[in-house]
C-alpha cells in the first residue's frame, strides 16, 4: 500500500505517490568502459512521493545498495567556465559573510575537492573533506598541507572532526534517511554553537512547477523546497539563518546554526507548502505533455535524417534518454570534461565524445541538457564554425 509510506524527513505517515519511472540506471555519472557494460548496467525504479505534512519529496523505492560512489564516479562540473565563476563567487560570499579566514572547514560529500580547495585558497583556511569518490591528483600541490581528505562517507565515527564551518553541497539529495543524517551532523557539532552549517541541493519547487524531468534520476532520492528544507533543519536542532535559490533557480542553499533552545520564527520563504502541493497535483498531466513534445521533436528530426547529439553526458542526459526512451535516435553525448571521453552512457550506450569530435560528425541538432550553459556552448560551437539547430532543456 503506497499510502503507508512514512516520510523520511518528518516521520508522518501518508506520503502520496505522484510520479513513476521504470528501468532507469541506478548510476548516472559512472564511467563505463564499453558499450556492452553500459547496456547491461543495473536498473532501478523511481516512485516519487510527496509528504503533505512537510513538503518533502522522495523516491520511496530507492535502494542505496544499487548506487556506487567510487573513484569512477565522475560528476565534476569544474571544466565549465560558467560553473567555475559561480563556484568562486559562492566561496567568496561565504568567506565574507562568515569571516572564514584562518578557520577550520569541513565538507561532507566534497566530490573531487574543488569547493573546499576554493575555501582554503581564497580565505586561507584549513579543511577536511569526506567523499569516497575523491581523487588526490585533482588537488593542487600548494594546498595539500592545509587540506586533508577522507575517502569515506561522513558518519558518526568522524564526529571528533570539529570545524568553524560545515558545508555539504549537492549531497543531501543522494541520502534517503535525511532526518537521520541531519541529526548525525547536529550531534557531531555538539555544543559548538558558533559553527555555521551550509547545505546546497537542487531546488524542487522549480522541478515540479516546470516539470524538469531531466532533474529526476536514481541517485537523487531526496528533493526539497525552501520550506521543507527549513523544516528538516529546525526539527533537527538548527536555527535557519538564510534560504536562497541560485544558478538560474536550480540550486537551493541553506545557512543554519545550532539552536540554543528558543526556536526562531520561520523565514518568509518557508511558507510554501500550499503552492508546492498544487504544483505536485498538476505535475503528472503537465509532465506527460512535456515528454510528448520532446519525443515528437527528437523523432521528427531523426525521421528527417538529421543527426542529433546531446551536449552534456551527466545525470540530466541520462534522465533525458531514459525518461523519453529516445536513446536509439541519438548516437553521441558531448562533454567538456575530458575524464568522461571515450566512456558510454549507462543503459542507453551512447559514446561520450569531446566537443572537437563534432567538427568531424557535423551534427544538425544539439540538445543542451542545461540552459544555464547555452551561451558557453554556443561560443564553443561558433569557434568550431558549426551552426546546428540548438535546443535547450
Ligand atoms: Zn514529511
Amino acid at each position: 500500500m503506497v499510502e503507508s509510506y512514512t516520510c523520511p524527513s518528518c516521520g508522518t505517515r501518508g506520503m502520496q505517490v505522484f510520479h513513476q519511472t521504470e528501468s532507469v540506471p541506478t548510476n548516472s555519472c559512472i564511467l563505463l568502459g564499453s558499450r556492452e557494460e553500459a547496456l547491461a548496467y543495473p536498473r532501478g525504479r523511481i516512485e516519487l512521493a510527496f509528504c503533505p505534512a512537510c513538503g518533502f519529496i522522495s523516491n520511496m523505492t530507492f535502494d542505496g545498495r544499487l548506487t556506487e560512489y567510487s573513484g569512477r564516479y565522475e560528476e565534476t562540473q569544474g571544466f565549465s567556465e560558467t560553473f567555475n565563476a559561480f563556484h568562486r563567487k559562492l566561496a567568496n560570499r561565504l568567506i565574507e559573510r562568515y569571516d572564514l579566514h584562518d578557520k577550520d572547514v569541513l565538507e561532507i560529500g566534497c566530490g573531487k575537492g574543488e569547493f573546499i580547495a576554493l575555501l582554503a585558497e581564497l580565505g586561507d583556511n584549513r579543511g577536511v573533506g569526506f567523499d569516497p569518490g575523491y581523487r588526490e591528483e585533482r588537488t593542487a600541490d600548494a594546498l595539500t598541507d592545509r587540506l586533508k581528505f577522507v575517502k569515506d562517507f561522513y558518519s558518526e565515527k568522524y564526529s571528533s572532526y570539529q570545524a568553524d564551518f560545515v558545508c555539504c553541497k549537492m549531497t543531501l539529495e543522494h541520502i534517503h534517511p535525511v532526518s537521520q543524517f541531519l541529526s548525525t551532523v547536529r550531534r557531531a557539532i555538539g555544543d559548538h554553537h558558533d559553527t555555521v552549517v551550509f547545505f546546497q541541493i537542487p531546488e524542487v519547487m522549480r522541478i515540479v512547477r516546470d516539470c524538469a524531468f531531466e532533474d529526476i534520476y536514481y541517485e537523487h532520492c531526496s528533493y526539497f523546497s525552501p520550506g521543507s528544507l527549513g523544516r528538516l533543519f529546525r526539527q533537527n536542532g538548527f536555527d535557519v539563518m538564510n534560504l536562497e535559490t541560485e544558478y538560474a533557480s536550480q540550486y537551493l542553499t541553506i545557512e543554519a546554526k545550532p539552536s540554543r533552545g528558543m526556536p526562531t520564527a520561520p523565514l518568509a520563504q518557508e511558507n510554501d507548502l500550499a503552492l508546492l502541493a498544487r504544483y505536485v497535483a498538476e505535475f503528472p498531466a503537465k509532465c506527460r505533455t512535456k515528454l510528448d513534445e520532446w519525443r515528437r521533436r527528437v523523432r521528427e528530426a531523426n525521421g528527417r535524417g538529421r543527426k542529433i547529439v546531446l551536449w552534456g553526458s551527466g545525470s540530466k542526459a541520462v534522465s533525458f534518454l531514459t525518461t523519453l526512451g529516445v536513446g536509439d535516435s541519438i548516437e553521441y553525448a558531448v562533454d567538456i570534461n575530458p575524464y568522461r571521453h571515450g566512456y558510454y552512457m549507462p543503459t542507453t550506450g551512447q559514446r561520450i565524445v569531446s566537443p572537437a569530435f563534432l567538427k568531424e560528425y557535423q551534427p544538425d541538432v544539439v540538445i543542451i541538457m542545461n540552459a544555464v550553459y547555452r551561451d558557453e556552448i554556443s561560443r564553443d560551437l561558433d569557434r568550431m564554425a558549426l551552426r546546428p539547430e540548438i535546443l535547450a532543456l
